[in-house]
């Protein structure tokens, strides 16, 4: 071991789980790309300011769990905390909500940083997918958005997932909910911690984990009883085309999500194999972030799934991907000269596009055996100095252990013939 170690709150990837993030990140983003969304990327690190003005001040993400940094020029940056604030100021720097092909379906894929308590599937550095559907209010994009996440999860297999709905208003209405959840909030006994984010955030006491805090919301006002007309019919044309889509999905009163930025439509998706890092994704509709980041108005909406915790609930449900292995063939040369040949029939493979390895570090026989049982390769290509003398190789077909003489000549017909 070296003197140093992964950072708290981290981990390193490494083969063959690593193998399950790559498919993960595959599977999450395949139902994307097949539904006209373009793939973004951004800087891992952003002004500050456009986290602490479009996740908002008050959020946790913000003031406990962001990492800033004043760069030796004197920048203040943040290390990207989630990805929807960046992705939405990436569309509009490069003008993509100008060329009048509104809504812009962008999806990402990468590395966020947080600053949390770290435990089982709450990280200090995750990742994500995502995907923000920019510039469009219309339902169907909603529903669009929580029908590709649960193909998503569905085409990895995973199962014990629920989907939870609900609608946090807009501009119209929430104030007056705001209000009256605050009078109701005044009235409990609550911590001062608590009754500061009363003032500030009400919405995110309903959110308090906390059994002590939960257990005096009874009888809270609930949204769903505040919501204008507009919103109601917003959001039952999204529960409707959901339900059309077959997909399943609970209305939940309290759920409101961590960020300053929703409105309207949002959900989660948990899995209940997680223990209390549940949340394997989220989302919602945000019409106003645009505008607060200094855009024009683009109502938008979004989610973004986490890759560690979708890891976590396939193996919390015992589902195996089925992972192609990496290797198809295997070359097992003895002597110099077998060596030498050998190498470049693998070369040869690969150009060809047959996945192919080498044993390496001048073994013997049984030791570059054993490197090819463990390549997991279904052929293995073998040579020593009599089969060249002869102008052959023995191809073994390592699950029937069947081995025959093939010409060298003849080896990329034999071995894809093999495989096929
Ligand atoms: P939680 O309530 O668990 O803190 P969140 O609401 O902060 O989640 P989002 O900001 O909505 O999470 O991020 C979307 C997804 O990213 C989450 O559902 C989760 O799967 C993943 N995620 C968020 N924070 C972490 C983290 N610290 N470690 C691992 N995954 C995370
Ligand atoms: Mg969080």
């Amino acid at each position: 071991m070296s003197t140093f170690k992964a950072p708290k709150g981290t981990y390193d990837l490494l083969p063959p789980r690593s193998a399950t993030f790559l498919a993960v990140r595959e599977a999450i983003s395949t139902p994307l790309r097949n539904s006209g969304y373009g793939y973004v990327e951004t800087p891992g690190f952003e002004d500050v300011k456009l986290f602490s003005r479009g996740v908002g001040e008050s959020t946790d993400i913000v003031s406990k769990e962001m990492y800033t940094l004043t760069t030796k020029g004197g920048e203040e940056l943040g290390l990207r905390p989630e990805g929807t604030a960046s992705v939405l100021r990436a569309a509009l720097q490069g003008n993509l909500h100008k060329l009048g092909n509104l809504p812009v379906k962008l999806w990402y894929s990468g590395s966020y940083y947080r600053y949390e308590r770290a435990q089982a599937g709450r990280y200090r550095h995750f990742s994500q997918v995502g995907a923000e559907a920019i510039g469009a209010e219309d339902p169907a994009l909603d529903a669009e958005l929580i029908i590709l996440a649960d193909q998503a999860y569905r085409s990895l297999g995973l199962r014990n997932f629920r989907i939870l709905l609900n609608s946090l208003g807009d501009k119209e209405c929430r104030p007056v909910y705001r209000e009256a959840l605050q009078d109701f909030l005044r009235g409990l006994d609550l911590d001062e911690d608590t009754l500061r984010r009363a003032e500030i955030n009400p919405l995110r006491v309903l959110d308090d984990k906390r059994e002590s805090v939960q257990k005096q919301l009874v009888g809270v006002p609930l949204l769903r009883d505040y919501l204008c007309d507009a919103c109601k019919a917003y959001h039952e044309e999204v529960r409707a085309l959901v339900s059309a889509a077959g997909v399943v999905f609970e209305d939940d009163d309290k759920l409101v999500r961590g960020l300053d930025y929703y409105t309207r439509t949002t959900f989660e998706f948990v899995h209940d194999g997680l223990g209390s890092q549940s949340a394997v994704g989220g989302g919602g509709r945000y019409d106003g972030l645009s505008e607060m980041i200094g855009g024009p108005a683009l109502p938008s909406v979004g989610w973004a799934l986490g890759v560690d915790r979708t890891v976590l609930a396939l193996e919390a449900e015992g589902v195996a991907l089925d992972l192609p292995t990496a290797t198809s063939v295997f070359a097992v040369a003895i002597g110099e000269e077998a060596r030498r040949i050998l190498f470049g029939k693998v070369t040869e493979l690969r150009r060809a596009g047959v996945a192919a390895d080498f044993s390496f570090g001048g073994k013997g026989l049984k030791g570059s055996m054993k490197d090819a049982n463990r390549s997991g390769a279904r052929l293995a290509v073998v040579a020593g100095e009599r089969d060249l003398a002869e102008g052959v190789v023995q191809l073994k077909n390592m699950e029937t252990g069947e081995q025959r003489a093939v010409a060298l000549d003849d080896l990329l017909d034999a071995v894809r013939a093999e495989l096929a």
